[in-house]
């Protein structure tokens, strides 16, 4: 971005009531700058009102309408011009003029005469500062903008724990109270951030040997409040140095709430809505073991439509469907809510009821037969038989799943006892 002689992408404005010393001047510049030139005062405020304005000016101090130093106060009490830089030329130049134009925003003072190849330099010179200042303006801009385009909350400490940066995300995601904000000492953020966390105080030991440390680390955060983030937490290095710390936040509560949606779709039968086979197993296991644990019982249900192969082959497998959804509802209403109803496969399903024993579970099971064997759907009817068995028909070492077994040979011995009926295994 530094000017290049002859590139002519800057523009200067030179202001001066004689036009001998605008003309030296514009003749020492103009192979390199564009030139603009004002012979009053009022001549400069007037170029200097709206755009394009002049990349530096050339300010005589002795004017006859308006003072030069009057005109620098004036640019630079103007916001949009405020960062032009100002080199008094003049004859003016005493060490308390000088003094007077350098505190009123003035980057430079040349005497007249002046000596044309110095005022050159000096003009090379402002320019190539003002170019690095407008380069590093705009790359802060950049990394603000950038910082501010992620869904990341970030902040960044220096490695004596003083806030370098942030962003809005930070601040929104963590609510921090203004103390916080305003102390930017990261022993205020990492306090306030770990009282908001369900195992804060757990987690402290291992965050200070972490900021020892040059480690990476991400891992997830559960906050009180409900929502999860997880965190990465970077060294950050400049010159092979370590000289801070990045910390990074995502807000994951959502993808996690999608992820148990995801893990309930899985584990649930699309046309009856009910648990599948995986969960039965899930359920089963749990469920024995806190039955074991407190010493309840637990009954288990296998129930199978009657003759369903000859229904679908009458009906039709969409009315089979019907028939498979409308036993799943009458299940829901029929059966408690701490009872689990899953659909075992085809026409079969269990029911795991615990802290049931089994006069219970008998009784249960033969109400629900009853109900379906009243059900109609569609004008149509069908009968249901049933198995039972309970936690005390296992041995010792047998599985869980040794329970659905058991029920299942109920089951089949109801069905060659004549179906439509409840039986328990013996
Ligand atoms: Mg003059």
């Amino acid at each position: 971005m530094n000017s290049l002689p002859g590139a002519k992408q800057q523009t200067i404005l030179i202001v001066d009531d004689e036009p001998q010393n605008i003309h030296l001047l514009g003749q020492t510049l103009k192979d390199e700058y564009h030139i603009l030139v004002a012979t009053s005062g009022q001549q400069a405020l007037d170029k200097m009102a709206a755009k394009p304005y002049p990349d530096l000016i050339l300010l005589d101090v002795l004017m006859p309408d308006i003072n030069g130093f009057d005109i620098c106060k004036k640019v630079k009490n103007t916001p949009a011009t405020r960062d032009i830089p100002i080199i008094f030329v003049t004859a003016k130049d005493s060490a308390a003029d000088e003094k007077e134009g350098l505190e009123i925003g003035a980057v430079d003072f040349i005497a007249k005469p002046f000596n044309n190849a110095i005022v050159l330099a000096r003009v090379r010179a402002h320019l190539s500062l003002q170019n690095q200042k407008s380069q590093i303006k705009h790359n802060e801009a950049l990394l603000k903008a950038t910082l501010e385009a992620t869904k990341d909350g970030i902040a960044v400490f220096n490695t004596k724990g003083k806030l370098l940066l942030l962003n809005q995300n930070f601040i929104d995601m963590w609510h921090f109270p203004e103390t916080v904000l305003k102390s930017q000492d990261k022993e205020q953020f990492l306090a306030y951030g770990l009282s908001q966390l369900v195992d804060g105080d757990a987690r402290r030991p291992r965050i200070d040997l972490l900021w020892q440390s040059d480690n990476t680390e991400s891992d997830l955060l559960k906050l009180k409040d409900g929502r999860i983030f997880s965190r990465y937490s970077e060294p950050l290095i400049q010159d092979d140095k370590k000289v801070g710390r990045v910390v990074s936040y995502t807000d994951i509560s959502e993808q996690k709430k999608l992820e148990t949606q995801l893990r309930e779709l899985s584990l649930t039968d699309p046309l009856t809505g009910l648990y599948n086979r995986r969960k039965l197993n899930e359920i089963l296991h749990d469920e024995v073991d806190r039955a074991k644990r407190y010493e309840h019982q637990i009954a288990v249900l296998m129930i199978d439509i009657d003759h369903f192969k000859a229904f679908n082959d009458s009906y039709g497998h969409d009315q089979g469907d019907r028939i498979l959804k409308n036993m799943a509802q009458s299940m829901k209403k029929h059966f408690r809510n701490v009872d689990w109803c899953c659909r075992f496969g085809g026409e079969e399903f269990s029911v795991i009821m615990p802290d049931s024993d089994l006069p219970g579970a008998l009784d249960a099971a033969e109400r629900f037969r009853c109900l379906i064997a009243e059900m109609n759907c569609d004008g149509l009817h069908i009968t249901i038989s049933i198995g039972v068995s309970v936690l005390s028909h296992l041995s010792e070492n047998e599985l869980p799943e040794e329970l659905i077994s058991l029920a299942d040979k109920a089951l089949y011995s109801a069905k060659a006892q004549g179906r439509n009926q409840v039986q328990v295994y013996r």
